[in-house]
């Protein structure tokens, strides 16, 4: 029995790893995810930011190239006004010329204007360049981590998984059974140690004799509190005796 209730208490030691692994693993992919969407995110802005000084370049040139339009204009009207006889011709191309400088003077603060507006955005790409590298960096090492720390530490539950395996075929049916109920019954955890007449499922204290039948371990005991499955640990109460006989020796 004694034997049993130790494989029963290795059992659960090993569940409680796949468990621990199971959440290690979904909190793993939560972060990787959500580095994921950072990294989605810092992408989508640095290609914001670079398509709108295209767009701002673009429209520079286009302004460049009305600017140019006007000037010949004005050039065209001035050419004209060295042949002009009358005065009134001659005050018509005055006012012609007024009115393209007009235009002129309107596009060259708008070339102004999309020059500042390409600087404050050239500025703005070299911030979101960094922050996408960072965001990638992030990413990567996770990843990292994934490919090293995490998978040794899943190769190593799979291993228990192997021994859980082989604990099963060990393990008497019917223990098997009351240890798959309280397990369900329990989130998970069906096997408890006890010390110093006490369950550390649920902190609460054990009867006196109770615990000492737990102790003698001749049987499948569970705690009247928490219904758990009682386990002292053999080495430590063997230590303990050990120390008796020898204090008492
Ligand atoms: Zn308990």
């Amino acid at each position: 029995m004694k034997k049993q209730l130790e494989l029963l208490f290795r059992l659960q030691s090993i569940d409680s790893n796949i468990q621990r692994s199971e959440t290690l693993q979904r909190q793993f992919e939560e972060e990787v995810k959500k580095l994921q969407a950072e990294l989605d995110s810092e992408g989508q802005k640095s290609s914001d930011v670079k398509q709108e000084v295209d767009e701002l370049v673009k429209k520079h040139r286009e302004y460049e190239a009305v600017l140019k339009v006007l000037e010949d204009q004005k050039n065209k009207v001035q050419e004209k006004m060295m042949a002009i006889k009358t005065n009134k011709e001659y005050t018509a191309a005055q006012h012609e010329i007024a009115s393209i400088d007009q235009s002129i003077g309107k596009q060259e603060d708008e070339i102004i204007l999309t020059m500042d507006a390409i600087e404050n955005a050239k500025e703005l790409i070299s911030g979101a360049e960094a922050a996408l590298q960072q965001a990638q960096q992030r990413f990567d090492d996770k990843k990292k981590q994934a490919a090293t720390e995490l998978s040794n530490y899943l190769a190593d539950i799979e291993k228990q998984k192997g021994e859980r395996e082989t604990l099963q075929q060990e393990i008497k049916p019917d223990m098997l059974r009351a240890y798959q109920q309280i397990f369900k019954a329990r989130k998970g955890i069906a096997v408890v140690l006890a010390d110093n007449e006490h369950c550390f499922g649920c902190s609460m204290k054990i009867p006196s004799q109770l615990y000492n039948e737990v102790v003698r371990g001749d049987q499948l005991h569970t705690c009247p509190h928490c219904r758990r499955i009682l386990y002292v640990d053999r080495s430590a109460v063997d230590e303990g005796q050990q120390l008796a006989c020898d204090q008492s020796g």
